[in-house]
């Protein structure tokens, strides 16, 4: 077993179950891409097993903190199962649902999406590269699924020396292999391809963000609706849902929109009650400044805008820019829905950002909840840099 050591002093996050080892904290030692290390303090005192990523400066991630615990197959089925177990007692209303969400499930770079009968899978690290079949086999074990697509062509996959990967893991003998999967979510019929969306097909983070959106433009009588960077209209059918006359889907990618008008369809709602806009949102909210235009509910979820704390500022100037132009463009009493996905910005941070885009529009507005990615996609307490999506539901004065 080879052994990672580390710096005198660079063992406090380990010994607070923090997961990662970076290049700069190992005295010495290292490990061939996956392969399972011992890591110990500078006195030699057994700190956890992890896995090697010589190419990556998070050099060693832990698999477990216990002495005692064997990293083989049989630990892996006990880490899944343990998930599976989880988003079981959380009775998510849907088929689809995060199984896996990396660290805080104890596999690092692992993210499994089920969809129906279909798991979607990234392995986004060296360490769950190499146990592959393992885990593919103990995922199909412990889910009851069948099919398993792998989609690991996320860019931080170059980061730690690993080319795009994508196709079949597992696929039954006879079944055809179609990508195409259809999904239920809060009753509504929605439809992906595992081999062509975005990360692994759907973002099931926002679930219960779309469900409290269906309640509040109920609620609050929302008539006009933008949903800017709409992808595949999650955000839009809940607004239809809710009983929106007219919800305009504003996103950049042509495919994703040809899905949201489907999804429109296929649930049952007038087309006439939607616009679908191939287009930059900041710009078409300027257009609709410029045009007068007003609306009773705006959902704001762009893509990362900070991948990490080092893109914060620039990442700060282009949140508070959009948040601004929604603040404008609401009526008094109109209900804004915002987020960043970006771990480099935090909660807090977002916040105060809102905040200086309500100066600069001069509005002001009610805190209605703060939210958050669905309970599928959970932070440890021990690993707060695994939370992400953060959230504010504004209702303008
Ligand atoms: N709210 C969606 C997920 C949004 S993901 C849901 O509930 O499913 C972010 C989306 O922003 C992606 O679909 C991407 O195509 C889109 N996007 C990225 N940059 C954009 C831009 N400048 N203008 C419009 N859309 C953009």
């Amino acid at each position: 077993m080879k052994v990672i050591k580390l710096r005198a002093g660079k063992e406090r996050s380990l010994h607070k179950r923090h997961p990662w080892v970076f290049e700069g904290s190992i005295a010495k030692g290292s490990g061939d891409a996956g392969e399972t290390v011992r890591i110990e303090s500078h006195e030699g005192e057994f700190l956890a097993w992890g896995a090697c990523s010589p190419a990556s400066q998070i050099r060693v991630r832990a698999w477990s903190f216990e002495q005692a615990e064997r990293i083989d197959a049989a630990f892996f089925a006990r880490r899944i199962e343990r998930a599976i177990a989880f988003r079981q007692r959380l009775a998510i209303d849907s088929d689809a649902v995060r199984l896996i969400h990396g660290e805080a499930d104890g596999l690092p770079g692992l993210i499994v999406d089920r969809y129906g009968d279909t798991l979607c899978a990234q392995f986004l690290f060296a360490g769950v590269e190499r146990w592959k079949p393992v885990i593919a086999d103990a995922l199909l074990a412990a889910s009851g699924c069948v099919r398993l697509y792998e989609r690991s062509d996320a860019s931080v996959r170059d980061r730690e020396g690993l080319g795009a990967v994508s196709g079949w893991l597992r696929l039954p003998a006879g079944d055809g292999g179609a990508t195409a999967v259809a999904i239920r979510e809060h009753g509504w019929q929605l439809t992906l391809d595992v081999a062509e969306g975005h990360k692994t097909g759907y973002y099931l983070d926002q679930r219960e963000n779309r469900h409290l959106f269906v309640q509040w433009v109920r609620r609050f009588g929302c008539r006009r609706v933008f949903n800017g960077y709409s992808y595949t209209g999650g955000f839009t059918v809940a607004a239809l849902a809710g009983g929106a006359e007219q919800v305009v889907s504003v996103d950049s990618s042509a495919p994703a929109l040809v899905r949201a008008t489907a999804h429109v369809a296929l649930n049952g709602f007038d087309a006439a009650r939607h616009e679908a806009l191939d287009a930059d949102v900041n710009a078409t909210l300027r257009r609709f400044t410029q045009e007068g235009r007003r609306f009773d509910a705006i959902v704001l979820d762009p893509p990362k805008f900070a991948p990490s704390a080092a893109h914060a500022e620039r990442a700060a100037r282009a949140y508070k820019d959009i948040n601004r132009l929604a603040l404008v463009l609401l009526e008094p009493g109109g209900l804004l829905l915002t987020f960043s996905c970006s771990g480099g910005v935090s909660a807090e941070l977002f916040h105060k950002i809102v905040a200086g885009a309500g100066l600069d529009a001069g509005a002001d507005g009610y805190l209605l909840q703060r939210l958050e990615a669905a309970p599928d996609h959970p932070t440890t307490i021990t690993f707060p840099e695994g939370e992400y999506l953060k959230g504010l539901a504004i209702v303008k004065a």
